[in-house]
């Protein structure tokens, strides 16, 4: 198997402050990947090194086997990485469709291929065809996340970075988001995603790596972190409460990267020795999800 994203031994710095040391982690060409921990372990800032947003001090990343650690975001994106940030960042007095050829730019020239993707997209997320000629400040939280999802869409990626999807949403917008993504990585996309809930991201993903303090300190196969909750907890504390089998609601098989194994029987879970201590099952999470259950964005 190839892959579409390596990253080898990383360090990253804030000024004085060291927001990743040595991070190494992959994602294999059409494979979903979910990079959990608790706040502040660094999932930000490691997507944020990917496309270009931050130079990392020491390392490399590889991205479809070419070297890409440094080079500036826009060049990133060229190299068909999309990053949907935290947060949106939409242009909240343009309309849906604007928003959406905004996200066309490095295809441009290839207008055929402009109306073919709004097409597909709308496909995806009927919602935002019935939406196309409002300012996308006026949609719904959960219509603005599709939004921000598609407009990443739109650059046709091969890599997605997805950081946080259910960010303030409730669950049904939540399970509708996934249910796209997923979709969009059977067509063939691989994806790294961000995500506090860790159930879900571990129901959705194939394989996962979990960051504490900047470290990696536990990666496997999600089926085999979903069977371990306490293995979760140790490393992830409160936001793995819900990851025990039983809180799945359904089963989904994982896709597995063209041509692959099932990720499950390759690799068992394995927890990587931290330099430091573990978070113990103190770290705060940022939503615990009986908010989010309460959550009362609509659609
Ligand atoms: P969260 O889930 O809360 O977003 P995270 O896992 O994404 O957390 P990062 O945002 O990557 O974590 O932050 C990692 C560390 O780097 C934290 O200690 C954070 O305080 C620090 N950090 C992040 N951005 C900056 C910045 N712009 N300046 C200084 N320190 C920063």
């Amino acid at each position: 198997m190839t892959n579409m994203l390596e990253v080898e031994g990383i360090d990253v710095f804030y000024g004085p402050i060291q927001a990743l040391r040595g991070v190494t982690l992959h994602v294999g060409d059409g494979e979903m990947v979910a990079l959990l921990g608790a706040n502040g372990a660094g999932k930000t800032t490691t997507l944020r090194a990917i496309s270009g947003l931050i130079a990392p001090e020491k390392g490399a990343i590889r991205i479809g086997g070419t070297e890409a650690g440094g080079i500036p975001a826009q060049k990133v994106v060229r190299m068909g990485v999309a990053h949907l940030p935290e947060g949106r960042e939409l242009f909240g007095e343009l309309s849906v469709i604007e928003n959406l050829k905004l996200g066309h730019w490095p295809l441009r020239k290839d207008k055929k291929d402009e109306a073919a993707l709004l097409d597909e997209i709308m496909d995806l997320f009927p919602r935002l065809r019935e939406r196309a000629h409002q300012a996308s400040a006026t949609l719904s939280g959960g219509e603005q996340q599709m939004l921000a999802v598609s407009r990443a869409l739109m650059s046709r990626p091969k890599l997605l970075l997805i950081d946080e999807l259910s960010l303030g949403l409730a669950p049904i917008v939540v399970q509708q988001l996934f249910e796209a993504i997923a979709e969009v990585n059977r067509r063939g996309t691989a994806v790294l995603l961000v995500e506090q809930f860790v159930h879900v991201a571990l129901k959705y993903s194939a394989r996962a790596y979990a960051l504490a303090r900047g470290e990696v300190v536990l990666e496997g196969t999600s089926k085999e972190l979903l069977a371990s909750p306490q293995l979760l907890a140790a490393y992830l504390g409160e936001s793995a409460e819900e990851a025990a089998p039983e809180a799945i609601a359904e089963e989904r098989e994982p896709v597995a990267p063209a041509g692959a194994k099932a990720p499950a029987k390759k690799r068992p879970a394995k927890a990587r020795a931290p330099r430091k201590k573990s978070p113990n099952g103190k770290a705060a999470t940022k939503r615990p999800s009986t908010e989010v259950a309460e959550a009362e964005t609509p659609v």
